[in-house]
């Protein structure tokens, strides 16, 4: 396993749609466990492969849970709505609050290409449709109200 660089905002292949996986090879394989450790290293809930200049449609999860990966993952059903505070690991020190959904089920395929059902609610459901908007090159700073706020460092509170 082996961390990967994270790509951040104003790199084009996040902006960029992801390709169909159709099979696991152990290419794929060895991406999916080096975006897990990407993700845990740099302490994030989720990440989708163009955050590691991959454009495949492959995401992992871990909203506290343990993690998950889903490969050609497809909105199902989502219903109610939430309204809080969003950052993504391509947008480095920024948070925005987000409106989406409150519910999402989700129809994608594990790491062994079985397909399985994933749906959650608030945190959950916010991060599967952050994840998967990553596959459609689409970023949450589009879908912010008011402006990008700055996460204040512990060094600089008074
Ligand atoms: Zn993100």
């Amino acid at each position: 396993m082996a961390l990967r660089t994270i790509r951040t905002l104003g790199d084009e292949v996040l902006n960029k749609p992801c390709k169909v996986v159709k099979e696991i090879t152990p290419r794929v394989k060895t991406l999916i466990e080096d975006m897990i450790e990407t993700m845990y290293e740099a302490d994030g809930v989720g990440l989708a492969a163009p955050q590691v200049g991959v454009l495949k449609r492959i995401v992992v999860i871990d909203v506290g849970e343990g993690p998950f990966v889903m490969i050609n993952p497809k909105v199902l059903e989502t219903s109610g709505e939430q309204t809080g505070s969003e950052g993504c690991l391509s947008v480095p020190g920024k948070f925005g609050i987000v409106t989406r959904p409150n519910y999402a089920k989700v129809l994608a395929y594990d790491e062994e290409m079985k397909e399985v059902i994933i749906e959650g609610t608030e945190l959950k459901a916010r991060a599967l449709l952050h994840e998967i908007d990553h596959l459609d090159g689409k970023l949450y700073v589009d879908k912010v109200e008011g402006d990008l706020i700055d996460v204040e460092r512990p060094e600089e509170e008074e």
